[in-house]
């Protein structure tokens, strides 16, 4: 029919699963009827056919590990897409800097994407400006809700205090749930409890806060990268996510150690720079934080270690949660916060299942 909408899928793993099953759902409160899944694929398999025939959302993950087709590559997929002539969105539940780099030509296709993958946002500013330019030209829709506190509704509020004429001055906060249990353990508000640096990341690591490799959070780059996103739409030409200063939380001496494993053996020979930061914070009555900020005005933007004082929103955080303030004028001294899960499955893949029905509302 006129109204049919094709969905394309790339990923399928801890967001990409949740977010098949809350597509499933979506069926039984009928918000689902337009949606036809005509590709599905992981980065070794692929589900689609020429005809474009529907592929059956109910036994899609057991269709796509059964599957003996290969993916499409990229180019490819953009001309299987639009020869549908049907509207057509893309989900990318992956991490893919390759597939980020195709946005421009799924765009100017008229493809609407949909995805939690930072990698289009926080890239260099001429993918940024390509991705939007291409977005006019193309006639297409744009969401990416999740790259920026997975389900927390960021990236709609800056764009909504943007578009509706507020002046955003600053941006502060907590923006990795891993960090954020990190140092909510290590230098908790009530002053005692806290272990030392090495055991706090172990502990984190077995809990399963981290990455495999604790280094890919201790060094900031994640957090950097939704900073990026922030500070463009607060209009700051950001040109990449390490044109600002990203303190590291990887001593120099382990920068390059072979395993995550070995890092984690040789930490406690660092615990002691740690254990100063943490005092030093308790003499003057405050807490170590590590967080990312904005200030537009001064077009400052970095990410690192900050001490707070006990009553602050950023210091009495619980659990791995994220905190966003934004300071503009119609708020005043008193800023917008948004707080809640950053990270986790099913809160991730409900800001893309959100986002795809923004993007169906408008098809
Ligand atoms: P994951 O590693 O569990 O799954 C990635 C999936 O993408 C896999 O199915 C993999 O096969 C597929 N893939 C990777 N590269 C591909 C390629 N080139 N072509 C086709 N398929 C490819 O990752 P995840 O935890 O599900 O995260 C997905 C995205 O969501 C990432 O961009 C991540 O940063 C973002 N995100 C995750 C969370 C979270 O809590 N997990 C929170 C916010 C944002």
């Amino acid at each position: 029919s006129a109204r049919q909408v094709n969905i394309a899928i790339i990923g399928a793993g801890g967001v990409g699963k949740c977010f098949l099953s809350q597509l499933e759902s979506l069926a039984a409160r009928r918000q689902n009827q337009r949606l036809v899944l005509t590709y599905i694929a992981t980065s070794k398999k692929a589900v689609y056919s020429d005809s474009h025939s529907p592929i059956a959302l109910d036994s899609v993950v057991s269709t796509l590990s059964s599957s003996s087709q290969a993916p499409l590559a990229l180019p490819k997929l953009v001309d299987y897409l639009a020869a549908s002539g049907t509207k057509t969105v893309l989900v990318d539940n992956t991490s893919s800097q390759e597939i980020a780099d195709a946005y421009p030509s799924f765009l100017h296709r008229g493809i609407s994407i949909v995805t939690p993958n930072k990698k289009a946002f926080s890239g260099s500013y001429k993918l940024w400006q390509d991705i939007f330019a291409a977005k006019e030209e193309g006639g297409a829709l744009l969401y990416h809700e999740a790259s920026c506190g997975a389900g927390l509704p960021v990236i709609s509020t800056i764009k909504d205090l943007v578009e509706t004429g507020d002046e955003v001055t600053k941006i502060e906060g907590v923006f990795s749930g891993t960090m954020s249990f990190l140092f909510n353990s290590f230098a908790p508000t009530s002053g005692s409890g806290g272990g030392k640096w090495s055991a706090e990341v172990a502990k984190a690591k077995e809990l399963g806060y981290t990455e495999p490799d604790p280094r890919d959070d201790l060094n900031g780059l994640d957090v950097a990268r939704k900073l990026t996103i922030l500070a463009r739409y607060a209009g700051l030409e950001v040109e990449s996510p390490t044109s600002f200063p990203v303190q590291s939380l990887i001593p120099k001496e382990l920068e390059s150690v072979a395993s995550g494993d070995e890092f984690l053996a040789r930490l406690p020979e660092f615990d002691d720079q740690m254990e100063q930061v943490k005092a030093e914070a308790q003499k003057e009555g405050k807490v170590v934080r590590f967080v990312g900020s904005i200030d537009v005005a001064s077009k400052q933007v970095k990410v690192g270690l900050e001490k707070f004082d006990l009553s602050h929103p950023i210091a009495s955080l619980k659990g791995s949660d994220n905190i966003i303030s934004f300071y503009t004028k119609r708020y005043g001294s008193n800023p917008l916060i948004i707080q809640g899960a950053g990270a986790g499955g099913d809160v991730t893949a409900m800001g893309v299942t959100s986002d795809l029905l923004k993007v169906l509302a408008q098809l």
